[in-house]
């Protein structure tokens, strides 16, 4: 399995935070309890996307993955798409 360099930054800031070693760090993101999203209140894992570009700039997930699930992070979230449903539900309602 490759490891994509963004979620190595999500394993140092693990170990940095922790003192654990990088084996140690990376075996607890990838066997970690669901968190919640703070966007949309869904359960997700760290490391569930762990072989996604997404880590990697221009995205940055790394920087976000403890606290929204990647969803949120790309804008594409529940809530987001929520919004933008009921964004057309009122410009049709103001239509007729
Ligand atoms: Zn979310």
């Amino acid at each position: 399995m490759t490891m994509k360099r963004g979620f190595k930054k999500v394993v140092r800031t693990r170990m940095l935070a922790t003192g654990e070693s990088y084996s140690v760090a990376r075996a607890k993101i990838l066997s970690s309890d669901k968190v919640r999203c703070v966007e949309c209140g869904q359960y997700y894992t760290e490391g569930d996307e762990v072989d996604s570009q997404y880590y990697d700039s221009p995205y940055d997930y790394w920087k976000g993955c403890h606290q929204y699930c990647l969803a949120c992070w790309l804008g594409v979230g529940p809530k987001d798409i929520a919004r933008t449903l009921k964004e057309i539900e009122q410009e049709e309602t103001s239509q007729s």
